[in-house]
């Protein structure tokens, strides 16, 4: 089993080793699904490393609604395999990782004019099913099946609904996750099984071989300005949106496989969009057939998605009028509580990979579903699909990875736990119990638990070597400095925006991002990386640019003032 250290000085030594001699296996791209497939490969045997260009999950991994969860509204459109498939996924992932993937109500409101109510009851029904279904023999925690509730019980656990009018609500169970945070679980869990981690690695060419088959590619260190050549028996395409880049360098003008999708959300304060016990479905009350999510998060709440095609710079994705208009128009369209861009804290904007129709440009004809592609040299191409789906995904190319090996390897995903996978009731009091004397309250050790499971233990033991480490980073959010530490050492944190973004969330809970804790986080990163204070300045200005270049329309005021003064 590899170390638990994930770091700078782990990630150099990884990249030195990809490239002594051949690997099994080469991933490209460390989302969901990258990181999915180097784990159900190296767990298979296999000699594997997974590089990316950014940080974990730094593409649309971390800008997902953070749900775990069938996808109710494709029953609408008759996809029953695809939720049957999601719903099972969901009820893997609660025992995998059960302080990452946690049970959340979902009210689901009827209004007087709501049409094909009965057909509603059928689908949430057939959800149940799905979920009994995927329990059977194999133990595990349930979602609450759906329920009807008047107009009063739906407001008690949702106040926000208070002015809806509603004529009742339905309640049904699927899940919740932090999105970034899964995905570096399954990093983690992949490193414990001798995964080769490169992130800030960009491939930037395909090594193909007399016979135009792929053997390797090339990748541009982004740390270190170097380029290395890796050998690999089979190289996988997992780069989500990016993927027809990556096959046209194998095979020139191939048609695309990817339609993008832009998504938004916005993070309003808890107050403003009060949320007790359950999310909200907002169904469309357009006829535009989208659906939104209000969802409770801790102390803010999040309102989105939009959903709309999408054929800018993948690279500067940014959060524009119409997209903030059109949330905060449907989320007043049901709540009637007059949000406005005043109210926003903050937001992010991601791409969908979704998988075309050959033929077809309609929105219509997007497919939800993931699909394995193999190029003409070789490369396997996995796109589509969701972060809930991961798994699956990962298993259909590791599959094919083995058969071409003609060797038999079963897929032992679904019985590996990530990050310890402990019950989370007596992780949660051991937690708190140790944390107290610390100084530290209830609250950061919840956080800290469902954050990263028991590692919260090795968190706390850098509190108690250094009790300056228990400051609280940012009034928004129970974080303290310990975990920035943390980040470095054992979560792969290279940048401040990495812990800030991807870590903590603290760029999208907190209207000033958390930028008057940012000179202190950053010469904390410094000091874990072997930098000095002109880095960490940098850092600070690169992380206040990214967080400013994402919020778009919405700006990051008073941001000059504050890097100032650090
Ligand atoms: C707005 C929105 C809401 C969503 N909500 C949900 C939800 O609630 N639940 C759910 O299950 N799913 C949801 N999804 C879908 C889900 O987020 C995606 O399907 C999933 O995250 C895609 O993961 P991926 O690993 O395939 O792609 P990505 O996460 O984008 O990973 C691809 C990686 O490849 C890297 N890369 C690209 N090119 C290169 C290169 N040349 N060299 C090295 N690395 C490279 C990128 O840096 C990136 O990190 C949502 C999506 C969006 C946009």
């Amino acid at each position: 089993m590899g170390s638990s250290e994930f770091s700078v000085a782990s990630r150099g030594a990884d990249l030195a080793a990809a490239g002594e001699g051949e690997l099994d296996v080469l991933v490209v791209g460390m989302g969901a699904t990258g990181a999915g497939v180097a784990l159900d490969a190296a767990s298979r045997g296999l000699r594997v490393a997974v590089v990316d260009k950014g940080d974990v999950a730094s593409g649309t991994s971390s800008r997902s609604s953070k749900l775990v969860h069938g996808g109710l509204r494709y029953l609408e459109s008759y996809e029953f395999g695809l939720v049957r498939e999601g719903v099972l996924e969901r009820q893997l992932l609660m025992r995998l990782a059960p302080h990452l993937v946690r049970p959340m109500d979902f009210l689901y409101p009827v209004w007087p004019d709501t049409a094909r109510r009965r057909l509603l009851g059928l689908g949430l029904t057939t959800y149940d099913v799905f979920a009994f279904a995927a329990l059977g023999g194999r133990g595990g925690e349930a979602v609450r099946r759906h329920q009807r509730l008047s107009a009063e019980q739906a407001v008690a656990l949702a106040p926000a609904l208070a002015d809806s009018e509603l004529a009742y609500s339905y309640v049904y169970g699927d899940c919740a996750t932090d999105d970034a945070r899964l995905v570096l679980a399954v990093v983690q869990a992949a490193r414990r099984f001798g995964v080769l981690v490169v992130p800030y690695a960009e491939v930037t060419g395909l090594r193909l071989d007399d016979a135009g088959r792929v053997d390797g590619a090339t990748v541009q260190d982004r740390l270190g300005e170097h380029v290395v050549e890796l050998r690999a028996r089979h190289v996988v395409n997992a780069t989500g949106v990016w993927v027809d880049a990556l096959q046209a360098l194998e095979e020139p003008g191939r048609p695309a496989v990817v339609q993008p999708s832009k998504g938004v959300h916005v993070v309003v304060p808890r107050q403003r969009l009060p949320l007790s016990g359950a999310s909200v479905l907002l169904p469309s009350r357009q006829g535009d057939g989208r659906s939104m999510f209000a969802i409770p998060w801790g102390e803010q709440s999040i309102l989105g998605t939009t959903d709309t095609l999408y054929a800018g710079s993948l690279e500067a994705l940014s959060v524009t009028g119409a997209d903030l208009d059109y949330v905060l128009a449907a989320g007043n369209d049901v709540f009637h509580r007059e949000l406005a861009s005043e109210d926003v804290l903050g937001a992010w904007a991601g791409v969908r990979p979704l998988v075309r129709r050959p033929g077809s440009s309609s929105m219509s004809d997007l497919s939800r579903r993931h699909t394995l592609v193999e190029g003409r040299g070789g490369l396997l191409t996995i796109t589509g699909g969701k972060l809930t789906t991961y798994r699956r995904m990962a298993k259909d190319v590791v599959d094919r990875i083995v058969e071409r090996d003609g060797r038999r390897a079963r897929c032992r995903t679904e019985e590996i736990a990530l990050q310890g996978g402990r019950p989370l009731g007596p992780l949660l009091e051991e937690v708190r119990a140790a944390a107290a004397p610390l100084g530290l309250s209830g609250q950061v050790a919840g956080s800290l638990v469902r954050q990263t499971g028991d590692r919260a233990f090795d968190v706390l033991s850098l509190v108690a070597a250094d009790p300056s480490l228990a400051q609280v980073l940012s009034p928004s959010a129970p974080h303290v400095a310990a975990e920035v530490v943390h980040a470095a050492r054992a979560e792969g944190a290279v940048t401040l925006d990495d812990v800030y973004s991807r870590r903590l969330r603290l760029s999208l809970r907190a209207r000033d991002a958390a930028l008057p804790s940012a000179p202190r986080a950053a010469r904390l990163l410094a000091t874990e990386t072997g930098h000095g204070d002109a880095w960490a300045a940098a850092q600070v200005a690169a992380y206040t640019a990214a967080v400013r270049r994402e919020r778009g329309v919405l700006g990051l005021p008073g941001t000059a003032a504050l890097a100032e003064a650090g």
